[in-house]
C-alpha cells in the first residue's frame, strides 16, 4: 500500500512551489473520512442501553463495528437479541442518528486527523475546507461539534469552507453536491491540492467531472458503502492519519514546523550527544547539575549518562560553559537543577566568570526545591533569563481546580518564574491550552517519538525538549533566534 500521507505532503510541496501566491486548499469529507463513525454508532448503542436499561452494547468495542452507520443491522444480528428488541432498537437509532444533539455529542475524529488539519492551517496561504454530504439542516451543529472537537488541536473550520448537501440524500445527489462544491471553491478562487473521502463512488464522481484539474485524490479506506472498484486509478489510499509521515524528518531543514517554537536538545551531558548540539543548529541545550559530593562545586550529573567512564564532572561543565560562550550567542543552556540552596550561590557564580549572556541561560526547577526563595535569589541576579518549574504536580489542580489554580500560578510568576513546563504524556494538549489562555510561556517536555513531537509544536508552545539524538529525529534544525523568548 501506497503511504498516502507521504504523497499528500509531498503533492502539498510541489503545489506550493509551482504556485507560490495561489490561495491552497485541502478538502476532506467529514464522515468516514474525519469522524469516525463507529464512535458515533457505539456512542449511541450504549445511549440506548442506558434509556432502556438494556445490556445489548456491554462489552461492545470498537473494533468489533464493522458496519456504515447508514445500515447497522448486520451489527445487530450478532448481538443477542429478539427480533422484536432489534426492530426497536434499529427504529430508535435510525430516528436519532442524524439528529442534532448526535450530531453535537456522538462523534469523535479519527486518530491523527486533526493533527494533519492543523498542520495544513498553519501553512501560509493555505486553507481546509469541509465537503461533506450532510444536509444543509445541520451546518450550525456540524460546525459546533467540529470546532468544539478541534479546540484542543487549535483547529478552526469556518463557516465560508463547509460546503453541504442541499439536495436530496441519494449518494448521486451527495456525489453531485461535493462536484458543485468543488466548482465553487475553485471559482472563489483557491487552487485544490487534495480532497480525501471515504466513498469510492464520490471520488469517481468528482474525477469524472468537468471541474476536476488533476489534483490528488485521497481514498480513507474506512468504512464505506460504494464499490471500492469505483476508485479512480490515481487514487491513493490510506487508514492511518499520521504526521510523521507528511512531514518527515528530512523535510524539517527545509520546512520548519512552526518557526517560533525553540527546540531543546536534550542529552548533552554525553560527550557524542553534546559534539552533536553544539555542531548543529538548535540553540538550547540541556543539562542536569548537581554539587559534586567532593568538590562541592556545581558538576554535571552524570550519573543516568555514562557511567562506565571515570569523569571529572566538575572540569566537564566547566568546559560546556566555555564552549557555550565560545559559540557567540548561537547556543544556549536550559540547567535542570538537582537541588537548591548553596548550589544557586555557585551556579550563578560559574555562570559570572563563564561571562555568558543571560538571554544563553534558561534554568529549570521544581517550585518544591527552590521555593520562593530560591526563585527569587535568581530572578534578581539573572533579569533576563528564563525561569521554569515544572507543573507536573499540579496538572490535576489545573483541570479541576482551576480558579485555584489560577492564584498558584499567579503566585509563582510573582516569585520570577516565567516559563512553564508540561508533561506532554500527562497534560498533553488541554493543559498547554488552559497556561497560553492565561498568557502563560510554556515549555512541552516528554515527548515519547517524532509523531509526537511534531503533534506538540502544532499547539505553539514557546518550547519543546526533546532528545534529538536518535535516528528518528532531525538531526539540525534551521538556526533559530532566542529573541521572542525572554518576553515575560
Ligand atoms: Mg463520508
Amino acid at each position: 500500500m501506497n503511504n498516502w500521507m507521504k504523497m499528500l505532503g509531498d503533492h502539498y510541496r510541489r503545489a506550493r512551489r509551482r504556485y507560490p501566491e495561489e490561495k491552497l486548499l485541502i478538502l476532506f469529507d467529514i464522515d468516514g473520512t474525519v469522524l469516525d463513525m463507529r464512535q458515533m454508532i457505539l456512542h449511541l448503542l450504549k445511549a440506548y442501553d442506558r434509556a432502556n436499561d438494556s445490556h445489548h452494547a456491554t462489552g461492545l468495542r470498537l473494533d468489533e463495528i464493522t458496519v456504515h452507520e447508514n445500515d447497522i443491522r448486520p451489527l445487530l444480528n450478532r448481538m443477542d437479541m429478539t427480533p422484536a428488541e432489534q426492530d426497536e432498537l434499529l427504529q430508535w437509532f435510525n430516528q436519532v442518528v442524524w439528529s442534532p444533539l448526535a450530531v453535537r455529542v456522538a462523534h469523535q475524529p479519527f486518530q491523527g486527523v486533526l493533527e494533519i488539519i492543523r498542520w495544513f492551517q498553519l501553512q501560509p496561504n493555505t486553507h481546509v475546507g469541509l465537503n461533506s454530504g450532510r444536509s444543509e439542516r445541520l451546518r450550525a451543529d456540524t460546525l459546533k461539534n467540529l470546532n468544539e472537537l478541534g479546540s484542543a488541536f487549535k483547529v478552526h473550520f469556518s463557516n465560508s469552507l463547509l460546503a453541504m448537501n442541499s439536495g436530496q440524500n441519494a449518494p448521486e445527489a451527495i456525489a453531485a453536491a461535493k462536484c458543485a462544491a468543488i466548482s465553487e471553491y475553485r471559482r472563489s478562487g483557491y487552487r485544490i491540492v487534495a480532497m480525501v473521502d471515504n466513498e469510492p463512488a464520490n471520488l469517481a464522481a468528482i474525477a469524472n467531472s468537468p471541474d476536476y484539474d488533476g489534483f490528488l485524490l485521497l481514498h480513507a479506506d474506512t468504512l464505506f458503502e460504494s464499490q471500492r472498484t469505483l476508485l479512480p486509478n490515481t487514487t491513493l489510499t490510506g487508514k492511518h492519519y499520521r504526521l510523521a509521515e507528511l512531514i518527515t524528518a528530512d523535510q524539517l531543514h527545509t520546512q520548519p514546523i512552526p518557526r517560533h517554537v525553540e527546540f531543546v536538545f536534550q542529552g548533552i551531558e554525553e560527550a557524542r550527544v553534546r559534539d552533536q548540539f553544539l555542531q548543529g543548529s538548535i540553540f538550547w541545550g540541556e543539562v542536569s547539575i548537581r554539587l559534586g559530593e567532593h568538590s562541592r562545586m556545581p558538576e554535571l550529573d552524570v550519573s543516568t549518562t555514562d557511567q562506565s567512564s571515570p569523569v571529572n564532572a566538575r572540569e566537564r561543565w566547566l568546559t560546556l560553559l566555555q564552549d557555550i560562550t565560545d559559540s557567540q550567542r548561537d547556543h544556549g543552556l536550559k540547567i535542570d537543577l538537582k537541588q537548591g540552596g548553596i548550589l544557586l550561590d555557585k551556579l550563578l557564580r560559574d555562570l559570572r566568570m563563564a561571562q555568558l549572556d543571560q538571554r544563553q541561560v534558561w534554568i529549570n526547577a521544581p517550585m518544591q526545591r527552590l521555593h520562593e526563595r530560591g526563585f527569587t535569589k535568581l530572578r534578581r541576579a539573572l533579569p533576563d533569563a528564563i525561569l521554569q518549574c515544572p507543573l507536573d504536580s499540579l496538572q490535576a489542580v489545573i483541570s479541576a481546580l482551576p480558579e485555584q489554580a489560577g492564584e498558584i500560578l499567579t503566585e509563582l510568576k510573582n516569585w520570577g518564574i516565567n516559563r512553564f513546563s508540561v508533561d506532554w504524556s500527562k497534560g498533553g494538549p488541554e493543559l498547554v491550552e488552559a497556561l497560553q489562555s492565561r498568557g502563560y510561556e510554556v515549555n512541552i517536555h516528554s515527548m515519547p517519538d517524532l509523531d509526537g513531537f511534531l503533534r506538540a509544536s502544532l499547539l505553539l508552545p514557546n518550547s519543546i525538549s526533546s532528545r534529538f539524538s536518535s535516528d528518528q529525529w532531525p538531526a539540525a534544525q534551521p538556526a533559530e533566534a532566542p529573541a521572542d523568548a525572554h518576553a515575560a
